[in-house]
């Protein structure tokens, strides 16, 4: 069997999760009457323990991964017990934009020294790119379709090549207390400008990766990477974005 990061050739590789099992672990809520977190696809919302897994990598892949990015991500994103390192480093910083009444602030990353850019980052771009590698869905569809753009991301992946010059990486820290628990598989498509665009999220954060050559300037200014001092978005909007679709979701199963 070949791992598809190293693609080097092994008798068994790891059962790997989709999305960590640390982030179910972390984020299962003991005070709520159903502990599990909500889990989104893009055709229903669940709440349930379920973890997503398929034997893709070798374990010196799933330790690249972990020491990499997971291992610094999940300490600091959203937990179980409601602590958010990642908001409190924010809540303590100054945005370098930000309007009264607007749900959104803009951060730079290089100013706060707490902020570890090369694992967050690393973090989002293996779980975009666990997508590309296998039919995660239930209708056995690759959710995260990367074309030739998969192997720019295995290599930077592996420290072989850098972040890939058409792509882009939105990252959002997710600053509503109300719906900020639940996991989104990641989701997305070709968007009207006619690149493609995908988004994941987990406790307290969201992703957003955009690939193609007609990415507009104006949104790889925001990229996390590449952009200048490494934009970090927080608001409230996707909460209420992914409230919405849940409920829609509900009412679907529900019928
Ligand atoms: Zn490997």
């Amino acid at each position: 069997m070949q791992c598809k990061l190293c693609n080097k050739e092994y008798s068994s590789l790891e059962e790997s999760h989709y999305i960590s099992a640390a982030a179910y672990k972390a984020l299962r809520d003991a005070s709520s009457k159903n502990p599990n977190p909500y889990q989104l696809t893009h055709h229903k919302a669940v709440q349930s323990s379920t973890q997503v897994t398929a034997q893709l990598l070798c374990r010196a892949c799933e330790e690249r991964l972990s020491r990499n990015g997971e291992n610094w991500t999940l300490r600091n994103f959203l937990r179980g017990d409601g602590r958010f390192k990642l908001d409190k480093i924010l809540n303590k910083s100054n945005p370098v934009a930000a309007q009264e009444d607007s749900p959104s602030s803009l951060y730079c990353a290089s100013k706060i020294p707490e902020i570890d850019v090369s694992a967050l980052a690393y973090f989002a771009i293996s779980i975009f790119w666990r997508g590309s590698t296998y039919a995660w869905t239930d209708e056995g569809h690759v959710p995260v379709p990367l074309g030739p753009y998969g192997e720019q991301f295995r290599q930077y992946l592996m420290d072989q090549a850098p972040f890939p010059e058409n792509a882009a990486l939105w990252a959002i820290v997710r600053q509503d207390k109300n719906f900020n628990r639940a996991i989104c598989f990641p989701w997305g498509g070709r968007n009207r400008e006619g690149h493609y665009g995908y988004n994941f999220s987990i406790p307290g954060l969201a992703f957003t990766l955009l690939v193609g050559k007609s990415i507009p300037r104006a949104y790889k200014k925001f990229c996390f990477i590449n952009g200048d001092g490494h934009p970090l978005i927080a608001t409230t909007l996707v909460d209420q974005l992914l409230l919405e679709h849940a409920t829609k979701m509900k009412k679907g199963v529900m019928q």
